[in-house]
């Protein structure tokens, strides 16, 4: 069989997904901006299995020039289905943003807070907002000009008076800490790579990107099975 297009397998996910609107019985939101990673998987499942708050849960479809977009995308819908059947109910919406005809990739935390900036200052139940940074986030100084910027932006959009309380679920974890604590089958379905590679019928993990590496060398020292990182996933085969 010949490798679909990144246009065919787009297609294969169109119009699945639970797409909700926050319910009219929540006067407070947490929001957290999903990813399709593990991080904010993690960081969704602490929300939902040890608080009672009302989580908003928001994805971004973020086309660039890498083929992440879809396994991303696909890792969601079906993280999104795997945490409203074992933990609890909650909204989930999705946004849709296509720079892929940018020469190069722009930073995703100006994609992120822009987006999350705009759901603040256009709902006012939002109270709290979640960021998913962990110990290797904390002690990367790489990107701060990055992060700097990033929160500029999101105090330029959103004034004083509206701004939610930050809150940071996984920041005590490490990656090999968050590795361990998703259940395995959750672990399985969450995706990573930065430069996927376009198979038959999905996507297989490039094992070469930062946080392909990353993910691997947490697997080894936990002494967890990593075989599944070489799985291909099929896009369009659970939602
Ligand atoms: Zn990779």
């Amino acid at each position: 069989m010949k490798p679909k297009s990144r246009v065919q397998l787009e297609g294969r996910l169109a119009g699945k997904g639970s797409l909700s609107k926050s319910g009219p019985d929540a006067n407070t939101i947490t929001l957290i901006m999903l990813s399709g990673g593990a991080d904010s998987t993690a960081a969704l499942v602490k929300l939902l299995s040890e608080g009672e708050e009302h989580v908003h849960a928001h994805h971004i479809y973020l086309k660039n020039q890498s083929a992440r977009a879809l396994p991303e995308l696909q890792a969601t819908y079906d993280i999104v289905d795997y945490c409203k059947r074992h933990y609890r109910p909650f909204d989930f919406t999705l946004s849709t943003i296509d720079v892929s005809f940018m020469r190069n990739i722009p930073p995703d935390i100006f994609h992120t807070n822009y987006i999350a900036a705009m759901m603040v200052i256009t709902d006012s139940r939002i109270k709290k907002l979640t960021r998913c940074v962990i110990v290797e986030d904390e002690a990367d100084t790489t990107y701060d000009n990055r992060k700097n910027a990033a929160r500029k932006l999101f105090q330029t959009l959103v004034p004083e008076g509206r701004r939610p309380e930050y809150i940071y679920p996984v920041r005590e974890m490490t990656k090999a800490d968050i590795l361990t604590y998703l259940p395995l089958d959750l672990l399985k379905i969450t995706w990573s790579c930065r430069t996927p590679i376009v198979g038959k019928t999905g996507f297989m993990r490039c094992g070469e990107c930062h946080t392909c590496e990353q993910v691997r060398d947490s697997l080894v020292a936990r002494k967890m099975d990593q075989g599944w990182l070489s799985e291909e996933v099929a896009v369009g085969a659970h939602s």
